[in-house]
């Protein structure tokens, strides 16, 4: 799931201004699984608003706001209020989807922090860079892309005591943490396999994947 945190409210309603008509938009998937997006931070916002002299004339939430068309639907309600700006209350795809169907100013009340797993509620950790090529199946299903402070394709680096990172001693060195699992695994020889440098200056953004019409 994409990972999101509430920006500060000051910062929220430096991008405001002035406007006084408002619509907020939720999203009842990964926003609302972080507490920064679902009905209950919408309302939370709302008040706020409210109480500092907006007018917050509509609000909704996309199943997903990463999908075009559930966004489309729920922002047909928005269309010709008369809107000043609409909150996106998601991630930041969220909001360019928002945007692109709506033709008034949109602002983002989160920062898209990562793609990582909910260990537990409310806990989150980082877990994967999207990186384009994965190597999980070389690594024991551990991701030293993201899990590896250095990103090392080939670790580790020498530095880890104790098996914690010597960038973060408060994380374990993903390296470690990869020996350990193939070792588990009985895949140590996958160790000394020799993975290719990543080569992201191969990597042209924006990224596209198009599996319309194939089976
Ligand atoms: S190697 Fe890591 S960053 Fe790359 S796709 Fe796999 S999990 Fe994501
Ligand atoms: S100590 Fe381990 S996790 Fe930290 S940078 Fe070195 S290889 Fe990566």
């Amino acid at each position: 799931m994409i990972i999101t945190q509430k920006k500060p409210i000051e910062e929220l309603m430096a991008m405001i201004g002035d406007a006084k008509r408002i619509g907020i938009v939720g999203c009842s998937s990964c926003a609302t699984a972080c507490a920064t997006g679902g009905e209950k931070e919408i309302k939370a916002l709302k008040d706020y608003l409210e109480a500092h002299g907006k007018t917050v004339v509509v609000t909704g939430v996309a199943e997903y706001c990463c999908m075009n068309l559930g966004v489309r639907g729920t922002l047909k309600p928005f269309q010709n209020q008369n809107l000043d700006c609409v909150v996106g209350m998601s991630c930041g795809d969220g909001v360019q989807v928002i945007a692109n169907n709506i033709n008034v100013p949109v602002y983002p009340s989160n920062n898209t922090m990562f793609l990582g797993e909910a260990k537990k509620l409310g806990l989150f950790e980082e877990a994967c860079h999207l990186c384009g090529n994965c190597v999980l199946g070389t690594t024991g299903g551990i991701c030293p892309i993201s899990r590896c402070a250095k990103s090392l394709v080939n670790g580790p680096c020498g530095g880890a005591k104790n098996g914690k990172c010597e960038v973060n001693p408060e994380n374990d060195c993903a390296w470690v943490l990869i020996y350990n699992r193939l070792k588990g695994l009985n895949q140590l020889e996958k160790l000394s396999q020799t993975r290719e440098d990543k080569g992201y200056q191969d990597v042209a953004y924006p990224r596209t994947v198009n599996i319309r019409g194939k089976k």
